[in-house]
């Protein structure tokens, strides 16, 4: 990966080199932090930050959930945000903000541990590479099923739930794959290790249920809102195996991933095999939107 000067940790901007933790992080041991994925891009008007109090309300959410408390509200960390883009001369790129229990604590108990909350940022291209996002990319599904509500909270952002994510996406890697999907417990889809998903049959867009077990994904809800503002006929349904081999377009979303074509599921093409029209319509207006070509969607930037 690519690294920038400097990390935004409780206020101070320290050295990239310098921003370490101890080994008894109760984090390391036990997964209790919280995190984020934002991007920045270049836009005529300057730098700007996409959905920025979406995520760090997000962020708190998921630290809600989980029990952390966190010292700085939300108002704090979209300025710090947009500070450690400025101060690492960023034109665009990946923001990480991490809250997590440090150290005072080594039982389960984290109550007495201390919270750190960190924002980085760097240059980050593509997720699933520049062929990917043109032709679209090979999935299967996984041998893993995705983390369930009786045991996780999975519209939160834990840190410790990604290893669910984590080894999905190594099976995929290491089967030939560029990505996995997930089934939930009840054997529906629920989305990719690190993406929603969407399906296209007969000209309508659909796309699992939180309560299929999936992120609520903030580009998953920006992607729904711009194709039925365009009229497109937008609806949460849940999703079987089979649904996936009888689509006639599937795409993934994600800050990471942006929209990205499926082009094969499990060995058989979708469709035609190459990214369809409703498909290329919301990666055009997704990339129109985030670096502000739409004027309808300028509230959705924060700029630097
Ligand atoms: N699902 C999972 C499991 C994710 O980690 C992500 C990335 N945050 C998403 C979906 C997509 O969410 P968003 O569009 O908010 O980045």
């Amino acid at each position: 990966m690519e690294t920038s000067k400097f990390i935004w940790m409780d206020g101070a901007m320290v050295p990239w080199e310098d921003a370490t933790v101890h080994v008894l992080t109760h984090a390391l041991h036990y997964g209790t932090g919280v995190f984020e994925g934002i991007r920045a891009y270049e836009t005529p008007d300057g730098t700007a930050i996409f959905r920025l109090p979406e995520h760090m309300a997000r962020l708190h959410r998921s630290a809600k959930a989980y029990g952390i408390p966190l010292a700085h509200p939300v108002e704090v960390l979209i300025e710090a945000a947009r500070q450690i883009i400025k101060i690492n001369e960023l034109e665009a790129g990946y923001i990480r903000p991490l809250a997590f229990h440090e150290l005072g604590a080594i039982g389960l108990n984290p109550a007495a541990a201390t919270v750190k909350t960190i924002i980085a940022a760097w240059r980050w291209g593509t997720y699933l590479g520049d062929e990917g996002v043109a032709k679209g990319i090979r999935v299967r599904v996984s041998s893993w099923r995705r983390i369930h509500q009786s045991s996780f909270v999975p519209i939160a952002k834990g840190t410790g739930q990604y290893l669910n994510s984590v080894m999905a996406k190594q099976e995929a890697v290491a089967t030939g794959y560029d990505e996995a999907l997930l089934l939930n417990m009840d054997g529906n889809i629920s989305e990719g290790s690190g993406e929603n998903l969407f399906l296209v049959r007969d000209g309508v867009l659909l796309t699992p249920p939180i309560a299929s077990g999936i992120l609520d994904g903030i580009t998953r809800a920006s992607v729904v809102q711009l194709l039925s503002d365009e009229g497109v006929t937008v609806r949460e349904a849940t999703l079987t195996r089979g649904d996936l081999y009888a689509a006639d377009e599937l795409f993934l979303t994600g800050t990471a991933a942006e929209v990205t074509p499926i082009r094969e599921v499990d060995d058989r093409p979708v469709g035609k095999g190459e990214p369809g029209p409703v498909t290329r319509r919301a990666q055009d207006l997704f990339a129109q939107a985030v670096t502000g070509k739409l004027p309808a969607y300028r509230s959705w930037l924060t700029y630097v």
